[in-house]
């Protein structure tokens, strides 16, 4: 850099200095981590950078930059400083005030969408079905499943009011806020007044699953700057199952669903729980891409009694 004279900041040679300071904080992916931080700064797609490699950048744009690579070396995961992140094809609003969405999450909304069709095909469509979101962070189940089942009202709960209301406007930044009802509370809680039992469809969550050892491995990423309300599930990680899985049967119409995201090694424990209930027939457990066992599903069957 010269001395005195006015630095010329191109896309080139910001790109290789956020990767050099990157690779001294060692920060993995560096070089890709600084294209997405720029690319959000100047509105393109990470791969155009490299179509225009001396373009200028203005004071204003090398400033945000530097700023957002500074955090970037501190761990501070690039949906954060960015503000954003994509779920299920949409731009979510998220803040530290609630968890990154996850890909694998989608499973959720996969499963939950093919319900619905499943129901649809056999003539079982009602054109008006009640879903709920329990633990809805940054509501991008909810407003995914507001957007892609047609004539359904959701209600979405979260024990955390600033949650709520990034929720909420997430809800608005896609249009469906008359869709969603948010309610502050824990898990099913603040349904109880709503005169929606036994009127459910399909209850959907990805609660806190993480376990008490495993809150101690995360990485820095998660572990200093994901809230930890929204993670952390108890001793072995499973406290959140032990309230949703009976309390979903008073809700549940008989024939809905409890769809649920469950962690690394879960399965077996959240099966047991849900076998303490015999109102709950066979238990689905789908992997997701990397093979891990991610979503458990059962549904509200009619209570079969045993043969003589
Ligand atoms: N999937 C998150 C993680 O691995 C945990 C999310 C959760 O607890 N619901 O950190």
């Amino acid at each position: 850099m010269g001395q005195g004279g006015k630095d010329i900041w191109t896309i080139f040679k910001s790109l290789s200095w956020a990767e050099t300071y990157l690779k001294r904080f060692k920060i993995p992916n560096s070089k890709i981590d600084a294209e997405y931080l720029l690319s959000h700064i100047l509105k393109c797609k990470r791969q155009e950078l490299y179509l225009n490699p001396d373009r200028q950048l203005t004071d204003k744009e090398i400033n945000t930059f530097k700023g957002f690579v500074q955090k970037r070396s501190k761990r501070e995961p690039i949906q954060y400083i960015i503000g954003e992140e994509e779920f299920r094809g949409l731009v979510f609003k998220v803040t530290r005030d609630v968890l990154i969405p996850r890909p694998e999450t989608e499973l959720l909304l996969e499963e939950a969408v093919s319900v619905v069709k499943d129901k649809e095909s056999r003539g079982k469509g009602h054109g008006s079905w009640t879903i709920v979101d329990l633990c809805t962070g940054s509501g991008c189940i909810a407003v995914s499943i507001a957007k892609e089942i047609e004539g359904c009202r959701v209600y979405a709960t979260d024990i955390s009011e600033k949650a709520l209301a990034i929720a909420k406007e997430n809800a608005k930044r896609h249009r469906v806020e008359d869709k969603i009802i948010f309610f502050q509370g824990s898990f099913l809680e603040p349904l109880k007044k709503l005169g929606l039992k036994g009127k459910i469809d399909i209850i959907l969550s990805n609660p806190p699953y993480v376990s008490k050892k495993d809150m101690g491995k995360l990485q820095p990423e998660i572990k200093e700057y994901e809230p930890s309300l929204a993670l952390y599930g108890g001793e072995n990680g499973l406290d959140s199952y032990r309230t949703i899985i009976p309390d979903a049967l008073t809700y549940l119409k008989k024939d809905g669903y409890l769809i649920l995201e469950i962690g690394y090694g879960q399965a077996e424990g959240v099966k047991k729980l849900f076998a303490q209930h015999p109102a709950y027939g066979k238990i689905e457990i789908i992997k997701d891409l990397s093979g891990i066992e991610r979503v458990a599903k059962a549904r509200h069957e009619l209570f079969k009694h045993k043969q003589p």
